[in-house]
């Protein structure tokens, strides 16, 4: 549950038991911490994002290979810190039961069906695009895409 979801969540809980001029103070402070820890998440985010892509750029590497790179790893941190764990009953590719099928056991805590192999696939673009998407609402962009890297 983001942040914002949680807030707005607990406002709603309280709303049902609180006078209205108290809720709408706490409400409102409740909702400036929200948004002074999306700020501070936001930076430091952008600052990590700067610190990869230099230490990227080490070894002769030119800028846009560096950050495309840098761009990767930051979709990793925020999925091992913050992506979706899925029960270890359930693919995380295809959410169907993993029942007695052989599964792959992921770094990250989660299984994939072993075959078919879309059940990988779709986990690796589900991981990385919930990543992309938390990372872009952060203000970061995202590397162009010039065939490279496919
Ligand atoms: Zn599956």
């Amino acid at each position: 549950m983001c942040l914002v979801t949680l807030v707005s969540f607990e406002t709603r809980q309280r709303r049902r038991s609180k006078p209205s001029n108290e809720l709408s103070l706490e409400c409102h402070w409740e909702v400036l911490a929200a948004l002074s820890l999306s700020f501070v998440d936001a930076s430091w985010w952008r600052e990590r994002l700067k610190t990869k892509a230099v230490q990227w750029t080490i070894g002769d590497r030119n800028g846009e290979a560096a950050k495309r790179l840098a761009w990767g790893d930051l979709e990793n941190e925020w999925h091992h810190q913050h992506g979706k764990r899925w029960p270890t009953w359930q693919c995380a590719g295809c959410d169907a039961l993993i029942s007695g099928s052989q599964a792959l056991n992921l770094p990250d805590g989660n299984r994939v069906h072993f075959e078919p192999i879309d059940c990988l696939i779709r986990f690796g673009k589900r991981w990385r695009g919930a990543a992309c998407e938390a990372l872009v609402a952060f203000g970061l962009e995202p590397p162009g895409l010039d065939g490279d890297q496919l």
